[in-house]
């Protein structure tokens, strides 16, 4: 543990110290490279690789004096982890001395083994080659641990034929679609000025802390980051008083360290409070460009363990750690903004900037009508099944929350009601045509909305707390950018600008408004509501997935040039790949515990109460209670053993199925069921048991204990 004392080193210092960031490069690089750099940054040049050998002579006399050894490419494979091989600097002399190399060759490019990676069919064997490219656009970072100091550069991983093996590359190219569309609506909007457009992203991030000694006993958690087994102690979270409540001194010790390696790290973590479950957590850093935001993500979540293990506790950062108890999600803060620093979500102080707010918002509620079962695909995990659409809130179905005020607004648009008064003030000029004064504050009180306008950008909420949340910020940034395009087509040709502007966002609302919803959004009138509307409600990640075959979807990606026909063919089988391997686990961790660990005890136990009951019954000539809770126990234990057989046979099952598709819908239909008879067996033995015979650390202690 190492509690940094910030009166002698102030956090203003230590901030981005181990990060290779912008303002290091100007105070290292010579002007003219620096200025390279930018504009590789801002997409208007190539690297070349004069100056990678600049950069990268910088980059390494840095971290050495920083006291790194390794540097490894940094990356996002499909496994939805990063990923990492390190090289050591070092460089052999023929008389026996080593130099300290990093040359322009390896900063811009690896090649790392592809071949134990998920490419979905996408590489031959005899082809592992895989190849890294440095990502301009996230910083290079020191990673600091028992291992040392290594100099981490976030990279793009692609196969030796080009196609995308991770989620940076997608990421990418999203970016740039969303941007040439954007800058067409903007130009023909008159703005000659922005170059360039990027999504922004502040990724609020969830998650529970517990005891490690606990954890250690936990086989379920070790091996699915789940607890498969465990009943509700008598205390959940009815009390609703953790939320907001005091941190903890463990706790609290605990997030000072996890600030201190994020903001060495230059990751600008800002908020921090407990979440409703107990034991429940949030940290919430200031958004970022999205590339920047994504990996900040991925080391946000892998801090929160090494930090957590350093404090004799466990990070868990599963969807759902504990069943009848909040799961945790990741609400991902959206934007567009400008390189010029226009937030495109703003809703402006003139008639131009409104104009412009109304197109792009109408943009994303179309967008989002259309491609809700894209967005809703998304957030498909087998993990994130167990908040979406479950018997919790919340639920599967994509609405957009706008608030009052500003569905008025639109309303009177789609209605042709422009001239009119609102509620909420005075109307404007627009042009020739007027539209309603904007208020500035609409905000979602009520928390429910999967997709909530919250002032001046979209809080997609749907996003699992273990997911990285680069294919979320993909699908909609490709989304916006198709919509936009189709603006874009209107307004070129357009031969009065305000009128056709007008007439876009009437259209497009009227059209597509059914998708937006002020209500409670766990209320189970808001289901039926919705299907009404005709929303889509898709429960699982088998049926949820399968959106990423329908041809207009393939269409979609390949218009934008995001990815290929083969690439989202590959994406969709590694993902309901992942979701047959996950369920397999979990299956394979219940019959563990149920066979070698819950029956055993329990048996043991029942035959100890039987024992006692005989004994009594010889001196007192009466059946003792002991019997009876002998025999509740016996029973459930066969029950136990029973449904365990029937477990693993289904699960056999479909370990055997050849095709993805059924085999990922047989974990779905037949294994997950399976799974639920075990366990209700077990939590009802975990009530009826001493506690001495329980074989594992309860809820009481998981939840409440640190
Ligand atoms: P709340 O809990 O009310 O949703 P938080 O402060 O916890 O608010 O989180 C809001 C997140 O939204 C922060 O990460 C913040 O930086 C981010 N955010 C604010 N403005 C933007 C923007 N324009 N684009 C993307 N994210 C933003
Ligand atoms: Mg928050």
């Amino acid at each position: 543990m190492s509690i940094v004392d910030f009166t002698k080193t102030p956090v203003a210092e230590l901030y981005g110290s181990n990060c290779f960031s912008n303002a290091v490069m100007r105070e290292r690089l010579p002007k003219n490279i620096y200025k390279e750099i930018l504009a590789v940054q801002a997409g208007e040049k190539a690297l070349t690789l004069g100056v990678a050998e600049v950069v990268a002579a910088a980059m390494r006399d840095w971290a050495l004096a920083k006291g790194a050894s390794h540097y490894t490419h940094w990356f996002h494979p499909l496994t939805g982890l990063t990923a990492e091989k390190h090289d050591s600097f070092i460089a052999p002399t023929s008389d026996g001395r080593v130099l300290m190399e990093f040359s322009g060759k390896e900063l811009i490019k690896g090649e790392p083994d592809a071949s134990s990676f998920p490419s979905g069919g996408l590489r031959a064997t005899f082809e592992a080659r895989g190849y890294t490219a440095w990502d301009v656009t996230s910083p290079a970072f020191l990673k600091q641990d028992q291992t040392g100091t290594t100099l981490c550069i976030p990279t793009a991983f692609i196969s030796y034929y080009g196609q995308a093996l991770d989620k940076k590359v997608p990421l990418l190219k999203s970016i740039d679609a969303l941007s040439k569309q954007a800058i067409r609506v903007l130009r023909a909007l008159g703005n000659e000025t922005s170059k360039r457009v990027y999504s922004t992203v502040g990724p609020e991030q969830e998650y529970f802390l517990v005891d490690k000694e606990f954890y250690d006993a936990r086989p379920d958690l070790i091996l699915t980051g789940r607890t498969v087994f465990g009943s509700m102690p008598a205390k959940g979270q009815e009390m609703e008083d953790h939320y907001f409540g005091a941190i903890k001194e463990r706790v609290a010790g605990f997030m000072r360290e996890l600030n201190t390696e994020l903001w060495k790290m230059g990751i600008a973590a800002k908020t921090q409070h407990n979440e409703v479950a107990p034991n429940q957590f949030e940290i919430a850093p200031v958004f970022t460009n999205t590339t920047a935001a994504v990996d900040a993500n991925q080391l946000v979540m892998e801090t929160i363990k090494s930090v957590a293990r350093r404090h004799g506790m466990e990070g868990l950062l599963h969807e759902k750690p504990f069943a009848g108890v909040n799961g945790s999600g990741k609400h991902n803060n959206w934007s567009i903004a400008t390189d010029d620093g226009i937030n495109l979500f703003d809703p402006g102080e003139n008639p131009e900037s409104n104009a412009r707010f109304l197109l792009f918002t109408a943009a994303v509620v179309e967008a989002v009508d259309r491609y809700a079962l894209l967005i809703r695909a998304s957030a498909a995990t087998a993990a994130n099944d167990h908040r979406l659409g479950a018997n919790e809130a919340p639920p599967a179905i994509i609405s957009i929350f706008f608030g009052g005020p500003l569905t008025e607004i639109f309303d009177n648009i789609a209605e042709g009601k422009n001239g009119a008064h609102t509620d909420t003030g005075t109307t404007i000029k627009l042009g020739v045509t007027s539209l309603p004064n904007l208020p500035k504050d609409v905000s979602d009180r009520n928390r429910t909305s999967p997709f909530a306008f919250t002032g001046n950008k979209f809080e997609f909420r749907m996003v699992g707390s273990s997911q990285s949340i680069a294919t979320p910020n993909t699908y909609l940034n490709v989304a916006a950018a198709q919509v936009l395009s189709e603006f874009a087509d209107k307004l070129e040709k357009a031969s009065n600008k305000n009128e056709t502007i007008q007439s876009i966002i009437k259209d497009s609302y009227f059209k597509h408004r059914r998708v937006v919803f002020n209500g409670n959004g766990y209320s189970d009138e808001w289901v039926r509501e919705a299907e009404r509307r005709g929303l889509p409600n898709v429960r699982n990640t088998v049926d949820a997935l399968s959106v990423l075959a329908r041809n207009e979807i393939i269409t979609l990606f390949d218009t934008h040039k995001v990815f290929s026909k083969d690439e989202m063919e590959s994406r969709y089988h590694i993902y309901l790949e992942k979701y047959a391997k996950q369920i397999n686990i979990e299956a394979g961790v219940t019959i563990d515990m149920a066979r070698r660990y819950i029956f055993p005890t329990v048996s043991a136990y029942a035959a100890g109460l039987a024992r006692d009951a005989a004994d009594l019954a010889a001196i007192h000539a009466v059946s003792a209670p002991q019997e009876k809770r002998a025999k509740r126990i016996a029973d459930l234990a066969s029950e136990l053993y029973d449904e365990t057989a029937k477990l693993e046979t289904v699960l056999t099952d479909a370990q055997n199925i050849e095709d993805i598709f059924a085999q990922a819908k047989a974990y779905f239909e037949k294994v997950r069921p399976a799974m639920d008879a075990v366990r209700i067996r077990g939590d009802a033995l975990e009530k009826l048991a001493a506690k001495e015979a329980w074989p594992f650390p309860g809820y009481e202690e998981l939840l409440f204990k640190l």
